[in-house]
């Protein structure tokens, strides 16, 4: 038994010791990626579930490593986030994603807002707002046209959050909370926060057909997000039930592969943005 142990014991540590190494090069890979420009954006229009019509888009980041190809963010934004590296990459995303808005409403399309993640490394950063406020000035694009997601993780320390999400309200830039129902927050929080809009996280949606208890969240999400006079999405509605039953709830708004899979800016230009009339 001695040996088969041993043989465990080192399969364990090699495998471990090729983590760590492939975490540290994949960061020093990812410190290189923003100054090589192999980072970038999709965007997932989101829909009325009212009139159908697209409202809004999310811009979700990728990268494109020169050796490993497309690496999905749930890989590499845990590492950007332990590494710092979050910081930078995360303004090259809002400013990425505020110039493209920008550029298309120049380009003369009708104009909807653009939703950029914000992560905890940046929420806790003293200066976000006056960043933020930057950034749009840069660009030209006006507040009303840019919405950030926090998570509710980020609203745990409350008087720091209070005080972070004020700064940004008063820019004009809206707050939506984002995975809305899998954190532990309590919701007393919730009417104390300057926010706009709850997500839903998907993994509600995806069983509100077959989940008894799923569908009574969603519907008690959305019920409450009216009563406090929220706006509400639901993330990852893949199917025409799922959009039926979120259509009987009056959740306002809808994104995901039923609608659209996230595109890159082109195609998003292309299939689904509109040409202001006249
Ligand atoms: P998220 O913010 O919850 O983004 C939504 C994720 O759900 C995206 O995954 C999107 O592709 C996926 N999704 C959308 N519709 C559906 C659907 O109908 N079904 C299913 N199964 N999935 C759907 P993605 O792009 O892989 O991003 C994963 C996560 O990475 C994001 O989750 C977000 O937490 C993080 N992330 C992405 N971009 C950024 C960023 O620029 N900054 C930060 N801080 N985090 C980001
Ligand atoms: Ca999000
Ligand atoms: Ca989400
Ligand atoms: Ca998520």
């Amino acid at each position: 038994h001695a040996k088969e142990h041993d043989l465990v014991f080192i399969r364990y540590t090699e495998t471990m010791k090729k983590r760590t190494q492939s975490k540290v090069e994949l960061e020093n890979d990812m410190r290189k990626a923003l100054l090589r420009g192999e980072f970038f954006l999709e965007y997932q229009p989101q829909f009325s579930l009212k009139t159908g019509k697209m409202v809004g888009m999310e811009a979700l980041v990728r990268w494109n490593h020169p050796k490993r190809g497309l690496i999905s963010p749930g890989e590499f934004i845990p590492l950007a986030e332990e590494s710092g590296l979050i910081v930078p990459l995360g303004e090259w995303v809002l400013r990425t994603a505020c110039r493209d808005t920008r550029n298309w409403q120049i380009q003369g399309y009708e104009p909807v807002c653009v939703s950029v993640n914000l992560s905890m490394r940046q929420f806790r950063q003293y200066n976000l707002a006056d960043k933020v406020d930057a950034i749009l000035r840069e660009v030209g694009l006006e507040a009303d046209y840019l919405e950030l997601e926090v998570t509710e993780s980020m609203t745990f320390d409350i008087e720091t959050a209070l005080s972070q999400l004020q700064s940004l309200k008063r820019l004009g830039v809206h707050i939506s909370i984002d995975d809305f129902g899998t954190g532990y927050s309590s919701l007393n929080y919730l009417k104390n926060l300057p926010i706009d809009r709850l997500k839903i996280d998907r993994s509600f949606v995806k069983e509100v057909m077959l989940d008894g208890n799923d569908a009574a969240i969603v519907s008690t999400i959305t019920t409450m997000a009216h009563h406090l006079k929220l706006k509400v999405t639901a993330e990852g509605v893949e199917n025409e039930e799922q959009l039926n039953f979120l259509r009987e709830q009056n959740c306002h708004e809808g994104q995901g592969y039923l609608f659209s899979r996230p595109v890159p800016a082109a195609v998003l230009e292309s299939q689904f943005l509109s040409r202001l009339a006249g």
